[in-house]
């Protein structure tokens, strides 16, 4: 089963599977932004690129370890993403979205690079390059090159994502013991950083769209 650690390892997540459900690579402003107010908080270095890798599990785990040591944030206020992290290192370890219906978790903890956050996992192939748009000019022209499909890097939400996210959600599950929404209760809600305009002040999130696009579709 894969299993998701933080930098001090204090905290230990296990899936019960070990392979990603999709997994792609997000430009978005809004997961930069949230690993760069970590780092600003004592968390690890964020990714070189703002493009960070990303891999979608079921919303059913078990905390081995550091339950007490969760925290959760959202960027602003009404964001959709809320990010848990270990409040001793301030990594970010996995996010909830509400278009995931509390059946998918994110996870971009294998992004970091001074500690692998991301271990027992088989993972797929990266899908898509999303987000592109948000990048800053020097960003986009520095960037790793893609080796996958050209037609798979989007300018916003990637749109094999959205073809394969029914599917996704159908294959994810909601854990009877540990959750998402079961920890976050636990919590006691999440947090939004006061007077961090780099959260609150970015191009329209990669969530807002994707929950407009699952209205959409519905
Ligand atoms: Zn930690
Ligand atoms: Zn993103």
């Amino acid at each position: 089963m894969a299993t998701i650690t933080c930098k001090c390892g204090v905290v230990q997540i296990d899936f019960h599977t070990k392979n990603d459900l999709f997994r792609l690579e997000c430009c978005c402003h809004d997961c930069s932004a949230a690993l760069w107010y970590a780092n600003k908080r004592g968390g690890p270095a964020l990714p070189e690129y703002q493009c960070v890798d990303s891999s979608w599990f079921p919303n059913d785990f078990k905390i081995v370890k550091g339950e007490d040591k969760l925290g959760a944030f959202m960027n602003f206020e009404n964001a959709d993403t809320t990010r848990f992290y270990c409040t001793d290192c301030w990594s970010v370890m996995f996010g909830d979205h509400t278009a995931y219906a509390t059946k998918i978790v994110v996870t971009q903890v294998g992004a970091y690079k001074e500690f692998k956050g991301l271990r027992n996992a088989e993972l797929m192939s990266p899908q898509a390059r999303h987000f592109v748009k948000d990048l800053p000019k020097e960003q986009l022209a520095a960037l790793p090159t893609w080796e996958g499909d050209p037609a798979n890097v989007y300018q916003g939400v990637a749109d094999n994502w959205m073809a394969r996210f029914p599917a996704v959600l159908e294959a994810g599950k909601a854990g009877m013991e540990m959750n998402a929404q079961i920890l976050l209760a636990r919590i006691g809600g999440a947090f939004i950083p006061k007077g961090e305009t780099r959260l609150s002040e970015g191009p329209p999130t990669l969530m807002q769209q994707l929950a407009d696009q699952v209205a959409g579709s519905a």
